[in-house]
């Protein structure tokens, strides 16, 4: 006799290998690939813009956000705390109002985050 549990209740579900939850109830960010993305693998690079006369600090290569992923409003209002500025989502991650580059750096280092310092 083979296949003895498919279909049914004792079959295997299938498990995110992150947060231990059914893929049905997983919220973990995923890279296009359908794979995890940990912090480790989201190279963040923070770099520094003038918009009209007025420095703002991008953050980028974080996992982008999708229908499971909404990682980035929380990571935004955090920030925004950290830096004691105001901030908005962006096309390419996140944006914090004023210049926060190698603060932002060191405190994505510390999240587990290969992060460095981009741009000017
Ligand atoms: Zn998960």
């Amino acid at each position: 006799m083979s296949g003895l549990f498919a279909g049914s209740p004792l079959e295997r579900p299938i498990i995110c290998e992150r947060c231990g939850q059914s893929h049905a109830a997983c919220a973990c960010p995923r890279g296009r690939d359908g794979k995890v993305l940990d912090p480790k693998n989201q190279p963040v690079r923070v770099r520094r813009e003038r918009r009209g006369g007025k420095m703002v600090t991008v953050v980028s290569g974080l996992a982008p956000r999708s229908d499971r992923t909404d990682e980035l409003p929380q990571l935004l209002k955090s920030l925004k705390a950290r830096v004691g500025a105001g901030g908005s989502l962006s096309q390419d991650g996140l944006e914090l109002q004023g210049d926060h580059r190698d603060m932002l750096v060191e405190h994505f280092k510390k999240l587990g985050y290969p992060a460095k310092a981009a741009g000017g």
